[in-house]
């Protein structure tokens, strides 16, 4: 019997996004298990006033062209990874949002039974687990796999 068949990646595209994929694939080949890899395009779009927060009117980015973008970068990291060889299944999913809550729901509606991150991504705060790690631990309650990332600085 397999131990997990949804497995579920979360990609920053920091240098670590390697070890991460590295990891995941791995298990999923092992578990004979489908693999999806999220992407979250983290934007903020900018106030107009203090007291009375409005999005500003010109606010130009298109969320359309974030989201292509990043899907892009997604299957071109699942071809350099040759996720291709996994037989059963493998999803590529961008999203706008903020990581931690994307991640959460993804993982949810999808139910996925383990997840695969980095003990910290692209902000190298120097803490066993940084925020996104730490929230999706205390969140989910499948098994997470937080690959520990060493730091350089
Ligand atoms: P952090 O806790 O934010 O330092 O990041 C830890 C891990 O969360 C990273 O190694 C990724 O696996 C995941 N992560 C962080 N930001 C994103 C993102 N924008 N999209 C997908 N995964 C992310």
């Amino acid at each position: 019997m397999s131990d997990y068949s949804h497995i579920l990646a979360a990609i920053d595209f920091a240098e670590s996004s390697a070890l991460i994929l590295d990891k995941a694939r791995d298990i999923a080949l092992r578990n004979n298990a489908k693999l999806s890899l999220i992407h979250v395009v983290e934007y903020l779009p900018p106030l107009d006033s203090a007291y009375e927060p409005i999005l500003v009117s010109n606010w130009a980015i298109d969320e359309k062209e974030l989201l292509e973008r990043g899907q892009h970068s997604l299957e071109h990291i699942s071809k350099t990874f040759k996720l291709d060889e996994i037989k059963n299944d493998v999803e590529l999913k961008a999203q706008l949002g903020i990581p931690k809550n994307e991640i959460c729901d993804y993982a949810r509606e999808q139910n996925c039974d383990l997840i695969v991150m980095g003990s910290h991504g692209r902000h190298g705060i120097k803490l066993l687990l940084g925020s996104t790690a730490n929230a999706v631990l205390h969140e989910m309650p499948c098994d997470i796999l937080a690959v520990k990332i060493e730091d350089k600085t």
